[in-house]
């Protein structure tokens, strides 16, 4: 997922610094109770933290493997640990895949399994001394349940041979940045993240948090594949008040994000042997317009991304992940196809997206003498999902960027 860090945010916590504001003059009404300066500043194990990401990296969870399973069932086990009362179960497929509003999925699954975990206020919490309860006069129904939501998936590791170790066997080690740091596949995206939800867990029950509503945490399979488990989760009636993804953002407040959707294009040739390749029509040979106007309409869709997205310098990407052509190396190819993913704009229709990219490829192919009478075709599948955003006023995003200045 690409997404949109506002630099702004940064500016709304030194207005506050400057104007003296405090943390209890901010209006929160979904977490005001858990906005405990004492939390912030307990000391980390980093050592603890490191051991417990190694170990998430060992579990080689990619999309759709059995791993995956594996990783649900090591962390409903953790979540129990911490107190939590955890709610692990094998997601109905079958059923999922057939809802109208599914996301889609791109790896072959056997099997998926969910997992949320759920803290609830400890049995002292009623004798705690919290003003701002009693502050905000806030009745049982109307307290918080905040989300903590992180994918357990990672994506494949590509060529080991590049890799200097391992990658699921997790080395501790110096950064670029010269700062201790982990190193394995999905050490950043997002096993760090897991384990930062496991501390926060951990700090909250240590410190009688949280007095009133529930903490959920949400831990998803098939993130990287179109979304299939916060989609389940969400089914099953895990709902809540706000939601707080730990993806690695290097801290920055991130309320906005692009969507993606994932395509197919074939484009068609005329086969011949390759000692007579005039009499044919390489596939390969004909993908070059197409991929050029794909190129163009990514520029016009980038022009202007707005405020959210400056710094980005490619928001909403087009990009072609895969590329098959041919069955013969002798062969003039006939046929290929490339898969891809196409960014959505912020806000943009989901179909309106998927119409601009069928223009453009139509477009290109009836400007080429080959491809006007033999079209190349647009198809989507797998992952298929919008943008999505928080007001950048809304008082949880304004609390994050006190936080995180
Ligand atoms: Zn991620």
């Amino acid at each position: 997922m690409l997404s949109a860090p506002i630099p702004n945010l940064r500016n709304v916590a030194q207005d506050r610094r400057k104007a003296g504001s405090r943390r209890s003059q901010i209006q929160l009404p979904y977490c005001a109770d858990m906005a405990d300066p004492a939390l912030t500043h307990t000391a980390l194990d980093d050592d603890a933290m490191a051991r417990d990401i190694a170990e998430l990296i060992r579990i080689p969870s990619i999309t759709g493997s059995r791993a995956e399973s594996q990783l649900q069932h090591h962390l409903a086990d953790r979540l129990r640990q911490l107190g939590c009362n955890a709610d692990l179960w094998q997601i109905d497929l079958p059923t999922l895949t057939s809802d109208p509003h599914f996301p889609g999925m791109e790896a072959e699954r056997t099997e998926a399994w969910g997992l949320v975990g759920e803290l609830t206020p400890p049995a002292h919490a009623a004798a705690v001394h919290d003003p701002t309860v009693q502050n905000q006069n806030l009745q049982p129904d109307d307290a918080p349940t905040v989300i903590l939501n992180g994918h357990v998936d990672v994506v494949p590791p590509g060529d080991r041979r590049l890799w200097s170790h391992d990658p699921f066997d997790a080395r501790d080690a110096t950064g670029p940045d010269g700062r201790r740091a982990v190193f394995g596949r999905g050490a950043c995206d997002m096993k760090g993240g897991l384990v930062a939800i496991l501390v926060a867990l951990k700090l909250l029950r240590e410190n009688g948090y949280p007095r009133r509503g529930r903490v959920l945490v949400q831990f998803v399979v098939g993130e990287e594949d179109g979304g299939l488990g916060t989609f389940a989760t969400l089914r099953r009636g895990h709902l809540g008040s706000v939601a707080l993804i730990p993806e690695p953002t290097s801290c920055a407040i991130i309320p906005a994000a692009a969507g993606a959707l994932t395509f197919r294009l074939t484009v068609p040739g005329l086969s011949a042997h390759g000692s007579s390749r005039l009499d044919g029509v390489s596939a390969l040979d004909a993908l070059w317009p197409v991929w050029q106007a794909l190129r163009e309409l990514e520029a016009r869709r980038n022009a202007d991304a707005g405020p959210l997205f400056d710094g980005i310098p490619l928001p909403f990407g087009i990009s072609i992940g895969t590329v098959r052509a041919g069955d013969w190396a002798s062969t003039v190819p006939d046929r290929l196809v490339a898969e891809g993913r196409y960014g959505v704009r912020l806000g943009e229709d989901v179909d309106e997206a998927r119409a601009a990219l069928v223009d453009a490829v139509a477009a290109a192919c009836s400007r080429d003498p080959w491809l006007s009478d033999h079209p190349a075709t647009v198809e989507f599948f797998g992952g298929q999902f919008a943008s999505a955003s928080t007001p950048v006023d809304h008082p949880l995003v304004r609390q994050w960027a006190v936080d995180s200045a």
